[in-house]
């Protein structure tokens, strides 16, 4: 496929693969404002700093602190887990530390997604020695049924079932990030 359209009733069709509709973008920027209202009440009188964990969480990040209403910082982290595959392969790399120092900061870990949980622990227990102030973790998208690890997910945009999903950040071998709303696999 060299080119990519997008619309909302159309499946698309990756090698022998389909995907159909799952979030679209309506639905997606509304959950985003809902989120970013509460965390902008939440860290009021206080400078968060925004931790996105790349790749997939870029797009979301941007769009979610476009709608936070009070001072905030960014940086990103980057993780490697999956490579190109569709499913975990249990191990975590850090590609990326972090530029900022975040001794005595507010930190929130930004996710595109929450499969077994191990991103985030791993992330949890690297920043945990950096001794932030308070850390608390906003994900986009979330699979409780998948879940393998104990973490605690402050912010979630959705709760979805156990399967594959690609667009808004979200890869599928390192394309699609660019959809603007998000596909699942069909079975
Ligand atoms: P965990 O460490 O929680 O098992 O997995 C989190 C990471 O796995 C996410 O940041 C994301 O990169 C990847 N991931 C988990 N589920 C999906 C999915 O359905 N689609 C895509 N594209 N990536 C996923």
């Amino acid at each position: 496929m060299s080119e990519l359209t997008e619309n909302n009733n159309d499946k698309l069709i990756i090698g022998d693969d389909v995907f159909v509709p799952f979030l679209t973008e309506n639905v997606i920027q509304n959950r985003i404002k809902e989120m970013a209202d509460q965390i902008s009440q939440d860290y009021k009188g206080k400078i968060p700093i925004f931790i996105g964990v790349l790749n997939g969480a870029f797009i979301f990040l941007s769009d979610l602190i476009k709608n936070i209403s009070i001072n905030c910082e960014i940086d990103f982290f980057k993780l490697s887990s999956y490579g190109d595959s569709k499913i975990s392969s249990g191990n975590v790399r850090m590609l990326k530390e972090l530029n900022c120092d975040v001794n005595g900061r507010d930190i929130i870990i930004v996710e595109d997604i929450v499969d077994t949980g191990l991103s985030i622990k791993y992330l949890e227990e690297i920043f945990q020695t950096h001794k932030p102030d308070s850390m608390k973790v906003c994900s986009l998208l979330m699979k409780p049924e998948s879940i393998k690890y104990n973490v605690k997910i402050d912010y979630i945009g959705f709760n979805i079932p156990s399967k594959f999903v690609i667009g808004y950040g979200l890869d599928y071998a390192q394309k699609y990030r660019n959809l603007r709303s998000i596909f699942v696999l069909s079975e």
